[in-house]
């Protein structure tokens, strides 16, 4: 009896292993979505540029859907979530129209009319419509570009509420290009309005153009409170040594997943801004994939793959 027991222990011990063993390997091959690249076309003809911007501001030149997949897809990346850039305002034509042409590809996020702008279609009506063309998160700014809007509390307009309730009903996400700064007043706007999805881009730009300051990152953990905020995990380029392979940003990476979980944290790549030499596409995904030897098989799916896919694929 004890020795079959003992042998029983041992076959199961050995299958755990066994399954620990295959497990090492994240299951990610072609799965991985990246959750924020914005593309444009020269065909400023057909796809106007808005008129704060000229031609000459597009740096690079082009980046269409078709450069994004010469770069993604050997990364194992055939899903996106696209994010309207800046240079068409709110005229998302070309980035529905491309969402329409791949649509196992790519979802999309907005860009809404400023709270401040009464000719404009209200947002949160904007939220609604985008909604039904497969846009599930919607870019605002942080206050701190901003300046005519009220400081600190600069999400202190009836248009922001509206935005937030807006969110919380239909599941989408107000996903924030902010600086640290900003998340003060991201916190109080999230503990008014706990339903809703808010993402924060880009570690809230913690390290950009300097170095990562501690105080940020915990300020940054102390919003996982709010079980609704998710974080894009990306814009390598851009972040402390801004250096590939990037590994100094692992610290900050392994308190934030632990504060949020890997179910709260989605990976980016930023492009077109991460594939400008030095960087390439592969140097961002790498980072998570091959050097953050703090994350399990499961944590790096999860980012990888699996919060991205849950908010903006599987709906
Ligand atoms: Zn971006």
């Amino acid at each position: 009896m004890a020795s079959s027991t003992a042998a029983v222990l041992a076959a199961c011990t050995s299958t755990d292993e066994s399954a620990d063993q295959t497990s090492d390997e994240p299951n990610i091959e072609g799965r991985v979505i990246d959750a924020h690249v914005h593309i444009w076309t020269s065909d400023t003809e057909k796809y106007p540029l808005h008129s704060n911007y000229k031609k000459e501001d597009m740096d690079p030149a082009t980046f269409t859907a078709e450069e994004l997949f010469g770069h993604c897809r050997a990364s194992g990346v055939n899903r996106i979530n696209l994010i309207q850039m800046s240079f068409y305002h709110t005229d998302h034509s070309y980035m529905l129209d491309m969402m329409e042409k791949h649509p196992d590809n790519f979802v999309g996020t907005g860009v809404l009319p400023d709270v401040l702008d009464e000719k404009s279609q209200d947002p949160a009506e904007m939220m609604v419509e985008l909604s039904a063309k497969r846009c599930y998160a919607f870019r605002v700014r942080g206050g701190y570009r901003r300046q005519d809007l009220e400081q600190p509390h600069w999400m202190s307009h009836p248009k922001w509420d509206k935005m937030f309730e807006t969110g919380a009903e239909h599941n989408l996400a107000l996903s924030f290009l902010m600086n640290p700064g900003d998340m003060s007043e991201v916190g109080r706007m999230c503990g008014k309005h706990p339903d809703t999805p808010v993402i924060i881009d880009h570690l809230a730009r913690i390290g950009a153009n300097e170095s990562v300051k501690d105080e940020q990152v915990d300020e940054l953990c102390g919003l996982a409170k709010h079980k609704n905020i998710q974080v894009k995990v990306g814009a390598f380029y851009a972040l402390g040594d801004a250096t590939p392979p990037y590994t100094d940003l692992l610290p900050m990476i392994e308190r934030v997943v632990d504060a949020y979980g890997p179910d709260r944290c989605m990976w980016e790549s930023d492009c077109p801004f991460q594939v400008q030499d030095p960087h390439t596409y592969d140097d961002s995904v790498a980072l998570i994939r091959d050097h953050a030897d703090f994350l399990s098989a499961s944590d790096k799916e999860k980012i990888l793959v699996t919060t991205a896919e849950t908010f903006f694929f599987n709906r």
